[in-house]
Parts: structure tokens; C-alpha cells; sequence
């Protein structure tokens, strides 16, 4: 019998953007089962509640692929990894920049528990400039994302920030 290919899939998807929906759908030639797992830091402030972010992932992939599962932690990576039987950590690299910042993550992950390897996929080129941060940053100030991510997350992005912006009135 083989052994069934688990990848954690790991990261804020605040919120999930198409950067991150290419970086699933290769993940899933190369393995059996994803798990996207919204990791997360109660002391920092996030635009979506974990819950909604776990929701917009299911709604947008998790819900026709079987093969993504969607779960979420503020522990430490090595040790969810561990626990659910996988020994593989997926993640995505953008610009230079991104390399230095992963290059650090994953060395210290690999220190943490030897076990655990981390398997990189270069961006789409469309997702090149794709992050969460700028989709916020476009967004709050009334920009178009329409196409960086799902329709769906672009209505939530605009009925975010039109509540924000109701209360600042
Ligand atoms: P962001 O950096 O957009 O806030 P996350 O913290 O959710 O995203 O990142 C989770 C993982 O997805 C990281 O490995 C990150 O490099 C990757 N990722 C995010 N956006 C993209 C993209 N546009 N193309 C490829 N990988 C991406």
C-alpha cells in the first residue's frame, strides 16, 4: 500500500487571493491531500476573523476538491505538521524578497524537527505582485482587485471596507 502525499499549506490568507489558489492547484499534482491551514497569531489584528477566512477558502476551493482540507492553528508549524501525520509544508515564492524571509522560515523549521521538509512553487507570473497586504491596501482605498482574487472575496473586501469606512463616518 502507498503511503497517501500530505502537504500542509500554510499562511494568514487574509484573505485568499488567486496567488494562493495557483499555488493549491499545482500543490495538487504533487500531492494527494492539501491542508491550508490559516495560521494565526491572537496578539496580531487581522481585516477577516479566522472563521471567515476558513470559510472563503472552502467557499472558493475547498468545497469542489475533495483533496484541500482547511484547518487552522496558532501553534507552532513543525509540530501541526507532526501531529496530522504529513512530513511536508508547502509554500510560495514570489520576489526576491519572499526568498529571504522563507529561506529563514524554512531553516528553522528544518532545526525544529529534521522530518519535515518544505517544498517551494515559483508564482504564477500573473501573481507576481499578488499579496493580501496590497490587496488590502488597493481595496480600503476603493481600488479595483477585481482579478487578483475570486469574486467572492472581492464582494467581502468591498462590504468590509464600506462597514470600516460607515463606522468612521
Ligand atoms: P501574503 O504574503 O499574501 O499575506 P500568506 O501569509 O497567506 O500571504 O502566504 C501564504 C503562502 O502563500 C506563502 O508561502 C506566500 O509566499 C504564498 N503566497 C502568497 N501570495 C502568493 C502569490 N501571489 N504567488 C505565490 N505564492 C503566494
Amino acid at each position: 500500500m502507498t503511503m497517501k502525499k500530505i502537504a500542509v499549506y500554510p499562511g494568514s490568507f487574509d484573505p485568499i487571493t488567486n496567488g494562493h489558489i495557483d499555488i493549491i492547484t499545482r500543490g495538487l499534482r504533487m500531492f494527494d491531500e492539501l491542508i491550508c491551514l490559516v495560521a494565526y497569531n491572537p496578539n496580531k489584528t487581522s481585516l477577516f476573523t479566522v472563521e471567515e477566512r476558513m470559510e472563503l477558502i472552502r467557499a472558493v476551493v475547498a468545497k469542489d476538491c475533495p483533496q484541500v482540507k482547511i484547518d487552522c492553528s496558532s501553534g507552532l508549524l513543525v509540530d501541526y505538521v507532526h501531529k496530522i501525520g504529513a512530513n511536508c509544508v508547502l509554500r510560495g515564492l514570489r520576489a526576491l524578497s519572499d526568498f529571504e524571509y522563507e529561506f529563514q522560515l524554512a531553516l528553522m523549521n528544518r532545526r525544529l524537527n529534521r522530518e519535515i521538509e518544505t517544498v517551494f512553487l515559483m508564482t504564477g507570473y500573473q501573481w507576481f505582485y499578488t499579496s493580501s497586504n496590497l490587496i488590502k491596501e488597493a481595496a480600503s482605498l476603493g481600488g479595483s482587485v477585481q482579478g487578483l482574487v475570486p469574486d467572492l472575496v472581492n464582494e467581502r473586501l468591498i462590504e468590509k471596507f464600506k462597514k470600516v469606512q460607515g463606522k468612521n463616518l
